[in-house]
């Protein structure tokens, strides 16, 4: 069984945190360090620690995270100028939190993918 991070948490509302969405299968709120204008974290409902946990049963909770960052990106006006959506997987990948989670980033140019 995996152990539960903050994020499951704010899934439950437990914290106070700015959710934008949130449905039966995923939820997205602001990351609290962000690192772009817009910066939103979309997450599965269900605890899934990495991508590597990913299952078939998941691919509808996954692929909802994608129509809710499209629309979260229309919603913050970023989506004619674009964004990034970027999700990290384990200690090479930079992941801190193990409740795998998409990072929707946009509002400025955001260079080269690796700077
Ligand atoms: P990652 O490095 O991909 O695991 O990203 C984890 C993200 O979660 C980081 O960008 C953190 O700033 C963000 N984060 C951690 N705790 C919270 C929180 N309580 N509310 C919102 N975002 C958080």
């Amino acid at each position: 069984m995996a152990e539960e991070t903050i994020f499951s948490k704010i899934i439950r509302q437990e914290i106070p945190t700015e959710l934008l969405f949130q449905d039966d299968l995923v939820t997205a709120f602001r990351d609290i360090s962000p690192r772009a204008p817009s910066h939103i974290l979309i997450v599965p409902n269900k605890l899934i620690p990495t991508v590597n946990d990913v299952t078939e049963d998941d691919e509808l909770a996954l692929g909802r995270m994608i129509t809710v960052a499209k629309k979260l990106a229309k919603e913050e006006g970023i989506d004619e100028n674009g964004y990034r959506l970027i999700m990290n997987c384990n200690k090479h990948g930079g992941q801190e939190v193990y409740h795998i989670h998409m990072h929707l980033l946009g509002g400025q140019p955001l260079g080269p993918m690796l700077a």
